[in-house]
């Protein structure tokens, strides 16, 4: 049976991608060898590496002044990493509480220096996006959270900002365009929206390196990785070569203002079906809304069970919502095809015909 995974993350990448990967896994390159079992070293490898790194540079427009960087650890050690690495002790950062990742950020820049919380939408239960804030000038940077996957809310439109904005960008990566010029540091676990688990793209401004003059250990310096080409030690050498693949992918269908448009319709397509249905109500403002992680809520939470079932004979898959919002979460990344979009919202409606 086919099936639509709706999952928050790892989430879904395209069936070309996992197809191809398949094919390296048994034999890469046609060298009858399992990319598995590659060395990092070896050619075959370094091209792979240096395609991954020229497509990221290609799709998001990322000239030389910044490193790009394939690292281990996920995106929370970057919570650490960018503090450890930008933030010079006694100095202040600033940070902007949009949910639960961006107070994971916030609990690991404490340990490096001053944090100030600009801003926080926590009394909502994280339902919009702060706005108007002031930034304060003699802060080593802002840090950002462009999109909270649990709470189902994206900033539209990122702040003018004095200083460098470090950005956590894990799952909105690479769906819309974006200025790079606006950021000093953007981080994004590979598993929600360009990759499998295992690999963290970063990207940093290479003035920025050093900037915080923290003695570091090797690993947790971003220096080192920039001069080794992310080769300082082992990468993630299968989590890389299919994050390569996806980006492929995502050059192939029109780079990120193709992405966005398609984006843009499958969010329009489900956000319309909340709005009309009534038996299902939206969480996030309005305007604050999310193009990745759709979460709503049922009108008769009696009749879950019931949807529940509804849904998963139609081959949805993994939409129950995060216990800390409730009701339901579609995550519908950009590998996500319409149709798939399509056949939850008719789910949606029959259910709305049978109980409304
Ligand atoms: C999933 C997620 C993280 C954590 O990523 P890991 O790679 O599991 O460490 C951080 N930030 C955001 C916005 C996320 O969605």
């Amino acid at each position: 049976m086919k099936k639509y995974n709706f999952s928050p993350g790892p989430g879904i990448l395209p069936q070309s991608v996992i197809e191809e990967a398949a094919k390296n896994v048994l034999d890469f390159n046609g060298s009858s060898l399992s990319i598995l079992e590659v060395s990092h070293r070896g050619k075959d490898f370094i091209a792979v590496a240096a395609e991954a790194e020229q497509l990221v540079r290609e799709i998001g427009g990322i000239d030389d002044r910044y490193a790009v960087l394939f690292l281990g650890g996920g995106a929370s050690s970057q919570f650490a990493m960018a503090p450890m690495n930008l933030l010079a002790d006694g100095e202040k950062a600033a940070y902007v509480d949009t949910g639960t990742w961006a107070n994971k950020a916030i609990k690991e820049a404490k340990l490096f220096g001053n944090v100030e919380v600009l801003a926080s939408s926590k009394d909502s239960n994280y339902s919009f996006i702060p706005k108007g804030y002031e930034i304060p000038s003699d802060a080593a940077y802002l840090h950002l959270t462009s999109n909270n996957t649990i709470f189902g809310t994206q900033l539209h439109e990122f702040p003018q900002s004095p200083v460098p904005i470090v950005c956590d960008m894990s799952s909105d990566m690479f769906s819309r365009p974006f200025d790079i010029e606006q950021f000093g540091l953007i981080y994004a676990g590979a598993q929600k929206n360009i990759g499998p688990a295992g690999v963290t793209l970063v990207i940093v401004r290479k003035d920025l390196i050093g900037r915080s003059g923290r003695k570091l250990p090797s690993m947790f310096d971003y220096r080192n990785h920039a001069d080794n080409d992310s080769m300082y030690n082992t990468p993630p050498v299968l989590p890389i070569y299919v994050m390569m693949l996806t980006l492929r992918w995502l050059k192939a269908n029109g780079g990120l203002t193709g992405i966005q448009k398609m984006n843009e319709e499958k969010a329009a397509i489900l956000y319309d079906e909340i709005d009309a249905n009534p038996l299902f109500t939206g969480t996030a403002a309005k305007e604050d809304r999310s193009l990745m992680n759709v979460c709503f809520l049922p009108t008769k939470p009696e009749l879950d069970e019931e949807f529940q079932k509804m849904v998963k004979a139609a081959g949805v898959d993994n939409i129950k919502g995060h216990r800390s919002v409730g009701g339901y979460r579609a995550s519908i990344y950009n590998a996500m095809p319409k149709e798939g979009v399509q056949v939850l919202v008719d789910v949606m409606r029959e259910f709305a015909k049978q109980n409304g």
